[in-house]
């Protein structure tokens, strides 16, 4: 008999299984896939270069909790990410910063003159509602149009106008030369990678891993006390409300014969070509090698869930699922598919932490 019966074994799974382990509880955690880690998966590829198999995955926190509670299973590699939007013929740091509108305009503005310069361009936008109005309100149409009206739609298949604020708002505007990706507390790659991590993290007495194993092939075989479901929601009730749309994304991973492909880890495409960027692994992990490999991102309707879709019409379907799910008294749903949020990791390590505080905190007040 299992306490937890934990089905994925990406972030969200993992942490609880590890926390519930500790708390000596007797755990299952199951992944339809043939590897624990679920998206942030990374192995060495044929050639011996670590790539991540669901695109980079690059961690960035605030939060000290999470960042303590992943410690324990993996040194770190400081890594500060930084991006290039391939915009006009050039190279320009994104997020929008000083250096980008110097560049973009051949100017030489200082950080006083270019709020003036953005506040002239911008076009107010009250209430600030869609990912349109948060880039318009900030930078105006015509920076907008270059850096993210075109990456939008070939991410999302639709205009930012039809997508919530929080999507875009995801990338600020500087008016200084900080050209990182990321300004959190703590930026860093895990040494030996995510999926050692994820080793480390599962190596307790009392889990059991079970791969290639679609948790509806032995929820009824296998005794459990509780589920914690981290698969997406609607799967779980086989779509009673309707199918939640999610963004998938094709991944053509390409190995060159040289040390360097490009200038920086990551090169956005807003405007020109059908993928969004272009990621060069070497820059993420620190590793030394002859070759180097890089990936592109396609996105596309069909393939496995990678990014659910912020708007309110989705959001209307989900609260219809989640009202069910609050229904089970078993049954936990959680990670970024189990409560459909476009969640980083570290807020899926969040969550789950708090999950476990739940959990914990309601077995106390049982009786036993
Ligand atoms: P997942 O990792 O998706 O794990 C869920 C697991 O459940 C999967 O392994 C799946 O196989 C399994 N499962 C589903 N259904 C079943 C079933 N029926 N039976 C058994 N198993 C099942 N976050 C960052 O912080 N930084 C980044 O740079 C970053 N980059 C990203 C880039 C891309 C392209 C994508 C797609 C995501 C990125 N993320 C990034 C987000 C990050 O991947 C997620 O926050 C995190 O992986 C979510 O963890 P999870 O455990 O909730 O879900
Ligand atoms: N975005 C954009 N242009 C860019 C970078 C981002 O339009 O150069 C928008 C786009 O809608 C994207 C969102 O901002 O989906 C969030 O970007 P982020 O880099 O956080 O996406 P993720 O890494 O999660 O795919």
């Amino acid at each position: 008999m299992y306490d937890f019966l934990i089905v994925g074994c990406g972030f969200a799974g993992s942490v609880l299984a590890e926390r519930l382990a500790d708390a000596e509880k007797k755990v299952l955690i199951v992944d339809k896939r043939d590897h624990i880690g679920g998206n942030a998966y990374d192995f060495y590829d044929t050639e011996g270069i670590l790539i991540h198999k669901y695109g980079p995955h690059i961690f960035h926190t605030n939060s000290e909790e999470v960042f303590r509670c992943l410690s324990r299973f993996t040194q770190w590699r400081p890594y500060e990410h930084r991006v290039l939007a391939s915009v006009d013929g050039q190279l320009l740091p994104i997020p929008i910063n000083l250096t980008t509108i110097n560049k973009l305009y051949g100017r030489n503005l200082t950080s006083d003159e270019v709020v003036k310069f953005l506040a002239s361009k911008a076009e107010l936008r009250k209430p600030v509602l869609t990912s349109e109005d948060v880039v318009v309100n900030a930078v105006g149409k015509e920076l907008y149009e270059k850096f993210f009206r075109g990456y939008t739609k070939k991410q999302w298949d639709l205009d930012p106008s039809e997508l919530d604020a929080s999507v875009t708002a995801r990338v600020p505007t500087r008016t200084n030369c900080d050209d990182r990706y990321f300004t959190d507390t703590y930026q860093a790659m895990p040494k030996n990678g995510y999926t050692q991590m994820f080793r480390n993290m599962l190596s307790h007495p009392n889990i059991h891993i079970m791969l290639n194993t679609n948790y509806k092939d032995i929820v009824d075989l296998i005794p459990h006390q509780k589920l914690i479901y981290t698969g997406p929601i609607d799967a779980y009730f086989d779509y009673l409300f309707g199918k939640l749309p999610y963004r998938s994304i094709d991944f053509h991973f390409e190995t060159l014969d040289q040390d360097i492909y490009q200038k920086t880890g990551t090169i956005n495409y807003p405007i020109s070509n059908l993928y969004t960027r272009i990621t060069e692994f070497k820059y993420l992990t620190g590793q030394k090698h002859a070759k180097t490999t890089i990936v592109y991102e396609y996105p596309t309707a069909e393939g496995d869930p990678y990014y659910p879709i912020p708007r309110k019409e989705n959001q209307d379907i989900y609260n219809e699922y989640k009202k069910l799910a609050a229904q089970i008294p078993t049954v936990y749903f959680t990670g970024r598919l189990g409560t459909y949020k476009y969640y980083n990791m570290d807020q899926v390590v969040a969550q789950s932490l708090a999950l476990f505080r739940k959990i914990i905190k309601e077995e106390n007040a049982v009786p036993q």
